[in-house]
């Protein structure tokens, strides 16, 4: 049988795997449990992962990729990834993407201090402990700032910083970037282009598909709401 293929990708955007923290913030935390049963969902429904490495490629090239594939992301390089994400993305042998705050690694979620205690970050070695099991890493600036409140030369500045503490410290590129807050405009993508950023994520909701600018890729927010069913219908394109 003839593996079938497809123009479109949906990218799926998780920021904590965990339980407690502050209220303001449960919007952006997932639980264990959920996780664990929206990976093995996808594992059921026949789904793959693939990078946003891989992705990017087939953008270039216009080139489909086989269906049921899905590409996992995750925002900041939270701690509780470790314990919380890992165990059921190898029992289901998943990949994922993870963006990293490069000047906080091992540090707190500062830009979170206005909702109550920040949540641990991973520290380097836990990144580098990471690399081997098929997570891949892309830049998500030097401390949090939105982006379209950074004047041009600034913004250019902390992507090349960003990009060069994380390739210094992992010894591999980074080609790729999500935007703080998901924050860009039309000038944020041409500066983060410019600095030769190969592939952006964003927050604006959708699948992503061939065709797409490839600085602006949209992702589908998953929450404690996306049970089993949920999560496997929100990944069918728009017929
Ligand atoms: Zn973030």
């Amino acid at each position: 049988m003839a593996d079938a293929f497809t123009d479109s990708l949906p990218i799926l955007m998780y920021h904590r795997i965990a339980t407690d923290g502050p209220p303001g913030l449960k919007q952006w935390r997932v639980s264990p449990e959920i996780f664990d049963a929206q990976m093995s969902a996808l594992r059921r429904a026949g789904y793959q992962t693939i990078t946003l490495a891989e992705w990017a490629d087939a953008l270039v090239e216009r080139r489909p990729v086989q269906e049921k594939r899905v590409l996992l992301t995750f925002d900041d390089g939270y701690s509780d990834f470790l314990n919380a994400a890992i165990p059921a993305l190898q029992r289901y042998d998943f990949s994922a993407t993870m963006f990293l705050v490069a000047e906080r690694i091992g540090q707190t979620a500062l830009w979170d201090a206005s909702y109550g205690d920040c949540a641990p970050l991973l520290s380097w070695d836990e990144i580098k402990s990471l690399q081997p099991m098929g997570i891949e890493f892309g830049a998500h600036s030097c401390i949090h700032q939105k982006m379209t409140q950074m004047g041009s030369a600034e913004l250019a500045e902390d992507i090349k910083r960003t990009r060069a503490i994380l390739e210094e410290g992992l010894g591999v590129p980074i080609p790729t970037l999500a935007y703080p807050y998901g924050d860009q405009n039309e000038l944020v993508r041409r500066i983060v282009g410019e600095a030769g950023t190969k592939a952006a994520v964003t927050t604006e909701p959708g699948i992503s598909k061939l065709g797409d600018d490839l600085l602006r890729l949209p992702r589908i927010e998953i929450t404690n709401e996306h049970m089993p069913e949920r999560l496997i219908s929100a990944l069918a394109p728009a017929q």
